[in-house]
């Protein structure tokens, strides 16, 4: 049995894909690393480059204080060769430089002799400053610091600039803008800034050693802008939006997945149980589309056609199944069919199997609806009512040979009556016929015309006599009274009985036999009733055209029997057998009964032969009969 192609159940998902709602969350993750490890990187390259454009904004810084520096030192060396020996306060406020040193950065220029005894000092209202320790031009209180150069004579040239003149004087706004600038000590204490000082926590910073004069002093920038850590950024707070979502979605996912799987569950189990209802079923299943063409079939509907699913699944009308001689009024039931306009109450068809037999069904259309409420095909469930036609098909005939049955009976003991009826007539006549030729031959009338006549007529009585007899004993169910009889005697003596009809109508005859034929045993009056009647069946046959022909051939078949073939050359048979022709009362004449083949087959089967018919080789029709072979010891005819 072939199984039926079902509706592709879907497969289970590989594990792989069952985790397959988790894919959005870990991409999501893998991204928010990747962004993770992205921006730590580049906050190190930030600060990289932050700290080279700080360390090179020292240093620039650094430079450009020690050029003004050297310039003020050699403003002071100019001063200091043009003063006099003896300098007092009025030749230094004489001296420009000093007047513009004053007014550019210069706290007070102070000239002190030999023995650092003050000489001179501008302005009057600062304090005299208090000589420099060597190496350390700041004062104590860090305020200012100094500048000296000494005089030809002896003595020095003091200055004194506050450092952080110093700075406003070189530190451009925009650096100041960007770093706290100041100058510290050895112990990183502030000295000067250009702003209150900003706590260096979090921020960069960088410091280089300021030369002569201000020595053990450090110029030091820090970062105003404190940086933000790479994980405090915007970026990565739109990141972590961005995976919290992504979790969220994941969930929902997750659910989704799992509700189609618990759907998808049921739709097997229903799939299942719809599967093992239709292989159950004796009722074939067809589902066809709106084309008519073949969609689904259940395992019982191929049984019932005997052709595997893939023969049929996509076939469109006309269908292999199709009763060849009928294709028309199926198209014509199919088109109805497709209209809606099939019977509810079923129709019956007939259906060619594949191995060429044929099946009686019964079919029920209904429409097929989709999930939308759309009309898509038609669903025809087939019940075999094979058996229920073959019986009531069985039953029919049967009745019918009881009717016949019951003719024959009456038949039977019609003829029995009438042969029993014409017995005393046929013995009064040829009582009377052979007086009759006594008395002639008595008064000596001698015209051999007559008596020859009256002869043969005593002889035709007789024959007459013989024949009621026999037929009455065969009605009456005397078995016959086989002798053993030459074959070619019982062939002429037929013939002889049909020659008048044969010539009249211009038939020809042939006999065709071998000289050596075993005589058979048979009843010859009744086996020749059996030939007549062939004889002239077959004459009936011949349709009037010029070239009519019979033969009579006859040869043993095996050691046993003798075959008798009657062949002609008329309309045939059209397909008929033997026991459709052999059938009582069967006949397609006007005035025909239909009872000599019937008659025919009993008196050669009570000899236990066999009558056969079929086609001959001139295309007409074949009567063959066989009969037994007498005993080489019974008595030769
Ligand atoms: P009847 O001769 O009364 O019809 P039969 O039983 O002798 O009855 O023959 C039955 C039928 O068989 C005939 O009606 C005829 O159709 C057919 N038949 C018999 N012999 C031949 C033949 N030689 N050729 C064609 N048809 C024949």
């Amino acid at each position: 049995m072939t199984p039926t192609p079902q509706p592709p159940l879907p497969r289970t998902a590989p594990r792989y894909r069952r985790g397959a709602w988790a894919w959005p969350l870990m991409l999501a993750l893998t991204f928010a690393t990747a962004v993770g490890v992205w921006l730590q990187w580049s906050d190190e390259q930030e600060h990289e480059e932050e700290r080279s454009t700080l360390i090179a904004d020292v240093l620039s810084l650094e430079s450009r204080m020690a050029d003004w520096l050297a310039s003020e030192d050699s403003a002071l060396k100019a001063i200091a060769r043009r003063l006099p020996a003896q300098p007092n306060d009025e030749a230094l406020l004489r001296e420009p430089s000093v007047g513009q040193g004053l007014r550019r950065l210069w706290i007070s220029v102070t000239v002190v002799d030999r023995d650092n005894r003050l000489q001179a000092h501008v302005p009057q209202q600062v304090p005299r400053p208090t000589l420099p320790a060597p190496g350390n031009p700041l004062e104590d209180n860090s305020l200012s610091a100094h500048l000296t150069t000494p005089l030809a004579h002896g003595g020095q040239l003091i200055v004194r600039f506050a450092p952080s003149a110093l700075l406003r004087q070189t530190v451009p706004w925009w650096l100041s803008r960007k770093y706290d600038v100041r100058l510290v000590d050895d112990y990183g204490q502030r000295i000067t800034g250009t702003d209150d000082a900003l706590p260096a926590q979090g921020r960069q910073s960088y410091r280089v050693a300021v030369g002569a004069p201000l020595l053990d002093t450090y110029l030091e920038l820090t970062v105003r802008d404190i940086r933000k850590p790479w994980w405090r950024t915007l970026p990565l707070a739109l990141i972590a939006v961005f995976v919290g979502l992504s979790a969220a979605a994941s969930w929902t996912l997750r659910r989704q997945m799992r509700e189609v799987k618990s759907a998808e569950n049921r739709w097997r189990t229903e799939a299942s149980w719809r599967q093992a209802i239709e292989d159950s079923l004796t009722v074939g299943l067809r589902g066809r589309d709106m084309e008519g063409r073949l969609v689904h079939v259940n395992r019982a509907f191929c049984d019932l056609v005997g052709l595997a699913p893939e023969q049929l699944l996509g076939t469109l009308p006309p269908m292999p199944y199709w009763m060849p001689d009928a294709m028309e009024d199926t198209m014509q039931r199919h088109l109805r069919n497709m209209a809606g306009e099939a019977p509810r109450e079923g129709y019956e068809t007939r259906w060619l199997r594949s191995d060429g037999s044929t099946i009686d069904v019964m079919m029920f259309e209904a429409p097929l609806i989709d999930a939308q409420g759309k009309h898509i095909g038609w669903m025809g469930s087939a019940v075999d009512v094979t058996g229920r036609k073959r019986s009531e098909e069985r039953e029919r005939r049967q009745l019918e040979t009881l009717a016949n049955q019951a003719r024959l009976t009456t038949l039977g003991e019609v003829a029995s009556a009438l042969a029993h009826q014409l017995n005393q007539p046929l013995a009064a006549v040829a009582s009377y016929n052979a007086g009759v030729i006594r008395s002639l031959e008595r008064s000596a009338f001698n015209d051999a015309v007559v008596l020859d006549a009256l002869q043969r007529e005593a002889t035709q009585i007789a024959e007459a006599g013989r024949v009621v007899q026999r037929i009455r004993a065969f009605l009456t169910r005397r078995a016959p009274q086989p002798e053993p009889v030459r074959v070619e005697d019982l062939i002429q003596r037929a013939l002889a009985l049909v020659r008048y009809d044969v010539q009249r109508q211009g038939i020809s005859t042939e006999v065709r036999m071998p000289s050596l034929l075993p005589p058979v045993m048979a009843d010859p009056v009744l086996i020749e009733q059996a030939l007549i009647n062939l004889l002239r069946n077959a004459l009936d046959a011949l349709t009037p055209h010029t070239d009519r022909r019979i033969r009579i051939t006859a040869a043993p078949a095996g050691p046993r029997f003798v075959r008798l073939d009657i062949d002609d050359n008329g309309v045939g048979l059209q397909g008929r057998s033997i026991d459709t022709l052999a059938s009582p009362f069967h006949t397609t004449k006007a005035d025909g009964m239909g009872m000599g083949l019937s008659i025919c087959r009993t008196i050669i089967e009570a000899h236990h032969g066999a009558l056969e018919a079929g086609a001959s080789e001139w295309s007409g029709a074949r009567f063959s009969l066989t009969l037994p072979v007498a005993d080489a010891n019974s008595p030769t005819p």
